[in-house]
């Protein structure tokens, strides 16, 4: 049996004020596995992701976790620090483990293509750019599961397609679990093994759709018929 990295059993969550988010959400991901959850805007899809990272705690139901000490957060705003430069900020989580590495700090900049900016501050940076710095400060300490809400939400198209295909390239050097939020149907079939769809009023999970690609995947895949037949499937659920 393949080991669950992460689980959430009948989870609700009511915020201070009342709101009721999220209601009885159970799902499970498994070791190396890239699980998509998509829904409209404030169904839920931050406040579950925050839970899953412990970072809320559920009002009712429980979270698994194996992984507890390596999880990379990216977050849909970028919560860089406006004081430290780019490298400085990518290397933050390594400092606070008590760690340097340097290379590793200046190969992810690279590898976001952010390799000329080390010595900025974020508010020399567009929004997609500090996004990106904010991707590899999550991969900085080799999470074993990387969460990520919205993480291309503000990049064009083509560099979201790029960082796409980035992170498929970067599981299969370190095979990583994923929980991904994303707004896009296409990007979640394209980088996904399942995608949660996330509906009603509070949020909760109303289908979990397999997505029968082959690994690695591939950009010319989203012209095959699967992509499509599993594209309208989920819009169908929204
Ligand atoms: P999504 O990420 O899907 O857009 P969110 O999880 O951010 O949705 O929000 C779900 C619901 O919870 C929304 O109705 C939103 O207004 C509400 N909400 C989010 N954050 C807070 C908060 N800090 N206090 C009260 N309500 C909140
Ligand atoms: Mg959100």
């Amino acid at each position: 049996m393949i080991p669950t990295t992460l689980e959430a059993r009948n989870v609700c969550f009511a915020y201070s004020d009342g709101t009721i988010a999220i209601q009885d959400i159970s799902l499970a991901v498994e070791e190396g596995e890239f699980v998509a959850l998509v829904g409209r805007s404030g169904i839920g899809k931050s406040t579950l992701l925050r839970i899953l990272g412990g970072l809320l705690q559920p009002t009712a139901g429980s979270v698994v976790r194996s992984t507890d000490d390596a999880v990379g957060i990216v977050f849909q705003n970028h919560n860089l620090m406006p004081w430290r430069t780019v490298l400085q900020n990518v290397q933050l989580p390594l400092e606070i483990s008590g760690q340097r590495d340097r290379e590793r700090v200046r190969h992810l900049l690279d590898l976001v293509g952010l390799g000329d900016y080390a010595d900025n501050h974020p508010a020399q940076l567009s929004g997609g750019m500090a996004q990106r710095v904010a991707i590899a400060r999550a991969l900085v300490h080799n999470p074993d599961l990387l969460l990520l809400d919205e993480p291309f939400g503000s990049l064009d198209a083509l560099t979201r397609e790029r960082m796409g295909m980035e992170l498929v390239r970067i599981r299969q050097a370190h095979p990583i679990t994923v929980f991904m939020v994303t707004h896009s149907i296409d990007e979640a079939v394209l980088l996904a093994d399942k995608v949660c769809v996330m509906g009603n009023q509070p949020g909760t999970i109303v289908a979990t759709v397999a997505v029968d690609l082959p690994h690695p995947r591939r950009l010319e895949m989203r012209y095959s018929a699967d992509f499509q037949a599993t594209v309208m499937e989920i819009r169908a659920l929204i």
